[in-house]
């Protein structure tokens, strides 16, 4: 999946409207997937060499919360712009003041396009959070049993609650000469 860059005209622009097949594209991340479809709009506009992309993406991240380990599902709904410049002007982009103010990131592309694939995965982990969890409040699993705290309350959590206590336990079955 590729934007040829000489295919974009100057003067309309270019519409591409791309589908992901289940899983698609593989994440960096191993403990992160894509699930179902996916789907990519991207509207490109040239001037001369530099391209602007104007993207707008759906898809489902699905990964396990790292608290209770269920399985999470989150919707990504995400526009964004990006500018891209041929390679080979990297040397000279402090002179490119127009493409740097506003805080814009420039992109290169080489051999006059642009990897469409490569845009779908990097959009996708900028909006990764960063703590994996079903919900901040996520009450995850209890140390002792194993139960799921969100769901279930089980009793030892009380027990573990003082460390003082739990220390005086040890030393009563030290010293307990069975
Ligand atoms: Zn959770
Ligand atoms: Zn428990």
């Amino acid at each position: 999946m590729r934007i040829q860059v000489s295919q974009i005209s100057e003067k309309d622009g270019l519409r591409r409207d791309y589908r992901f097949p289940e899983g698609k594209p593989d994440l960096v991340d191993p403990d992160c997937s894509v699930a179902g479809e996916s789907s990519l709009g991207l509207f490109a506009e040239r001037s001369g060499s530099e391209v602007k992309l104007s993207g707008t993406l759906h898809a489902k991240i699905q990964f396990n919360c790292d608290r209770c380990l269920e399985s999470v599902v989150r919707a990504v709904d995400e526009e964004f712009d990006l500018f891209y410049i041929p390679s080979f002007q990297k040397g000279g982009l402090n002179d490119e003041a127009e493409l740097t103010e506003e805080d814009l990131t420039v992109s290169f592309y080489e051999d006059d396009s642009i990897n469409v694939g490569d845009i779908m995965r990097e959009q996708i982990e900028l909006v990764l959070p960063m703590s994996k969890v079903c919900d901040d409040d996520c009450r995850g699993l209890c140390s002792e049993c194993g139960v799921n705290l969100n769901k279930i309350q089980c009793s030892c959590r009380t027990a573990a609650v003082d460390p003082r206590l739990a220390a005086l336990r040890d030393l009563g079955l030290r010293d307990d000469p069975r």
